[in-house]
């Protein structure tokens, strides 16, 4: 990838957490403490001021610049793990990689934030969203099935009930609304497959 696409790939995660911050705010209001959307806001807007840096360097380099970023911006739960999720991809990035290539490095990204979070699917976290967009991804599907994986998977997160997080303070209560970060991934996730059809 050059670096405009690079470039077009920052602008676009961004793009569409910015558009959507307001959403992820009320998803968070309802089982959680109503932030979701301010912190991926304030994180991705630092992302977005240095895009034109950021595309420059080579995608592992990149990657870990992001997750950093989002270490130090995002706060909340929300921001160590994404932060996580992006440092672990670039530390696990190969030169050139090919679809087997990334699926390994996004495995290994997700069981970080797993680590991290000391959670795993099935407890409506963001990891509902990416754990099966992976497996997507590594049955070969296009890009857009893989958006498509993540957005059923953050509605499939309605009924669970919550056991990680500020959402399992609910309890019971947790049922029956949308896990805000499995929202956010599935929306980063949408954006990643939307530019990489038009780029790559
Ligand atoms: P906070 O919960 O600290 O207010 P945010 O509102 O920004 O942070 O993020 C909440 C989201 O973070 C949840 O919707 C959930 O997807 C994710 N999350 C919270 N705790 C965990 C965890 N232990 N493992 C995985 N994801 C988690
Ligand atoms: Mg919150």
């Amino acid at each position: 990838m050059n670096d405009a696409g690079l470039k077009q790939l920052i602008t676009a995660v961004c793009d569409t957490v910015l558009d959507h911050a307001d959403e992820l705010t009320a998803l968070d209001q309802a089982i959680g403490d109503g932030d979701h959307g301010i912190n991926m806001k304030r994180g991705f807007q630092a992302v977005q001021a240095e895009a034109d840096t950021l595309a420059l360097k080579p995608v592992d380099e990149a990657l870990k610049a992001i997750g950093s970023k989002l270490v130090m911006t995002v706060g909340g739960a929300s921001g160590p793990l994404y932060g996580t999720l992006f440092l672990a991809l670039g530390k696990n990035w190969t030169a050139a990689p090919d679809r087997a290539d990334i699926a390994a490095a996004m495995r290994t990204a997700i069981d970080a934030v797993a680590a991290r979070g000391k959670s795993q699917a099935g407890q409506k976290t963001l990891l509902d969203v990416l754990e099966p967009a992976l497996a997507a991804f590594d049955s070969g599907a296009a890009l857009s099935a893989v958006a498509d994986a993540a957005d059923k998977a953050a509605m499939d997160t309605v009924p669970m009930l919550a056991i990680r997080g500020r959402a399992s303070f609910l309890g019971a209560r947790s049922i029956g609304h949308m896990d805000p970060g499995a929202r956010s991934s599935a929306l980063i996730i949408r954006a990643i497959a939307q530019t990489l059809e038009q780029v790559v």
